[in-house]
């Protein structure tokens, strides 16, 4: 396995479960490149507080990460969102404004909560409402979030929701965010149904007003009421999975340089992964569940056209500030999950999460935790600052529109640095290319969230998949062998 990510760990702890009841005599070996393991995932306990360096929760629709938790002993320790705030504000005028209830994968399905909106003008509501008559576009294999929501629902809800949710989500550019790969039921509803209200609404269930993100107070943005975290943070995730990993399986600090073919039938495997600063370590399969980039410098010797294909996926960086204050700092009501911010109104700031608003336990009583985003496909030259001075700019940019008073107790920056792969339009084409050279080599496969799902229960998926796919290719090796 190399990368010790959420993907990687799944590959690795794949390998264990399904190797533990049969004698097979494998090794696992997990090699990352980094001090400590989980990528993207690392949480901070501090002060009393629960602090996210980066996703702060899963979705449970999709079920493997709620799957792998309930095999890791961790179902009791999941915790929801808190059901009475479930809503998200946008910024729009310089003023914080209520997303309308109803709105599911961005398109609206309750238009009496649309009207009733101060977020959109009359003539945007009307041309939202055209989405009942207007007929199917052509069919095509795949098109931008941006052309897609334009032409359904005009360019209000584009600028003002769907462009500063998907920059949240995904710190993607709409205009090339390829919707087939992030968000293919959309297409699927306009092409089986054709308004995608009508269809969105039929597919909610009975009595409920807003359909599957509904809470007690209502609902909107994107999905929040599907999505679940253990209670001590993701990190609880990650320190599970590597207690299910043999002692000396894991090697930190162990950066791949290379995967290279051994060249000769004869010798004792397949492969050889020269690790920097150390012997190569002899594999008859790999996962290779590092970043695209990374990916591909690793594949280079072995595969020159799947290294340059890895490399064709873009990736964007991002950073999150979070700040600790008393309730009475802040004026705002605080009654919903957070916000998101447009790229038209000029602030330096992708999102902002209210997190012990969102989960219980993320800050002590009295006090609260917001995240702020920066950063993204669109705005990176807002993470050209040190540290200090990022952290001023979003305590600057959140000072008004949440009415704080006084400095923040706590504030911590983390930084993720080309970690967020840019699904482009025709990435699955891409993807597919990809996987059908990475297959044409028996034992290599590849995890992650740079193909099939940026999502941590995608990422799961992929590395569970990898490690099935990596043992059937080995066990008739090693059967052999013995
Ligand atoms: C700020 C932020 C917020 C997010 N929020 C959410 C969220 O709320 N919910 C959600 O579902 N998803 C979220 N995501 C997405 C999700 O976190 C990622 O898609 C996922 O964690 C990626 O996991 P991964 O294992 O594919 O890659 P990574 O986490 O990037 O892990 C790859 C690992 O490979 C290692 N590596 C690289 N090269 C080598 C090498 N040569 N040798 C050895 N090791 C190497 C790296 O050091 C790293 O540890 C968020 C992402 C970010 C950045």
């Amino acid at each position: 396995m190399i990368g010790g990510g959420i993907a990687g760990l799944a590959a690795a702890h794949r390998l264990v479960e399904l190797t533990s009841t049969v004698p097979y005599g494998l090794d696992v070996t997990l090699l990352e490149a980094a001090p400590r393991l989980g990528g993207s995932i690392a949480t901070e306990h501090r002060d009393g507080y629960v602090i996210e360096a980066g996703p702060d929760a899963f979705l449970t629709e999709k079920p493997w990460a709620v799957a792998l938790c309930e095999r890791l002993g961790l179902a009791d320790r999941l915790i929801g969102t808190r059901a009475d705030r479930r809503r998200t504000y946008v910024l729009h005028g310089g003023r914080l404004r209520r997303l309308p209830e109803g709105f599911a994968l961005m398109a609206p399905t309750r238009l009496g909560s649309v009207w009733r909106s101060d977020l959109f003008t009359w003539r945007g509501k009307a041309r939202m409402a055209l989405d009942l008559v207007l007929p199917r576009g052509p069919d095509r294999d795949d098109e931008s979030l941006a052309a897609f929501v334009t032409r359904r629902f005009g360019r209000e809800v584009l600028d003002r929701v769907a462009e500063p949710l998907v920059a949240g989500i995904y710190t993607a550019d709409a205009a090339t965010l390829s919707l087939r790969a992030t968000m293919p039921r959309l297409l699927d509803l306009e092409r089986r149904h054709r308004s995608l209200i009508l269809a969105l609404r039929r597919a909610r269930p009975a009595g409920d007003g807003a359909g599957r993100q509904a809470g007690p107070g209502g609902s909107s943005g994107p999905r929040w009421g599907l999505f679940a975290t253990p209670d001590a943070g993701m990190g609880l995730l990650i320190s599970a999975l590597a207690s299910r990993l043999p002692a000396g399986a894991m090697r930190l600090g162990a950066g791949v340089r290379a995967i290279v073919p051994s060249g000769n039938p004869g010798a004792p495997a397949r492969y050889r992964i020269v690790v920097d600063g150390g012997p190569a370590v002899p594999a008859d399969g790999v996962v290779v569940a590092a970043r695209a980039p990374e990916a591909a410098a690793l594949v280079e010797e072995l595969d020159p056209r799947l290294a340059d294909l890895l490399r064709s996926i873009p990736y964007a960086s991002s950073a999150t500030t979070t700040l600790a204050f008393d309730r009475r700092q802040i004026a705002h009501p605080l009654d919903a999950f957070g916000f998101v911010v447009p790229r038209a109104e000029h602030v330096p700031l992708l999102a902002c999460t209210f997190c012990s608003v969102k989960f219980a336990g993320r800050a002590p009583e009295g006090r609260v935790l917001l995240r702020a985003f920066a950063g993204g496909a669109l705005r990176h030259d807002d993470l050209a600052r040190d540290d200090d001075a990022l952290a001023a700019m979003t305590e600057a940019a959140l000072r008004p529109l949440l009415g704080i008073s006084g400095r923040p107790h706590l504030v911590r920056v983390h930084r993720h640095a080309g970690a967020m792969p840019q699904y482009l339009l025709g990435h699955g084409a891409r993807v597919a290319q990809i996987e059908a050279r990475a297959h044409a080599h028996a034992g290599l496969a590849l995890a992650g969230g740079a193909y099939r799902g940026i999502g941590i229960p995608d990422c799961i998926h992929s590395g569970e998949e990898a490690a099935e796919r990596v043992l059937g290719a080995i066990v008739p090796q090693s059967a052999a062998r013995r």
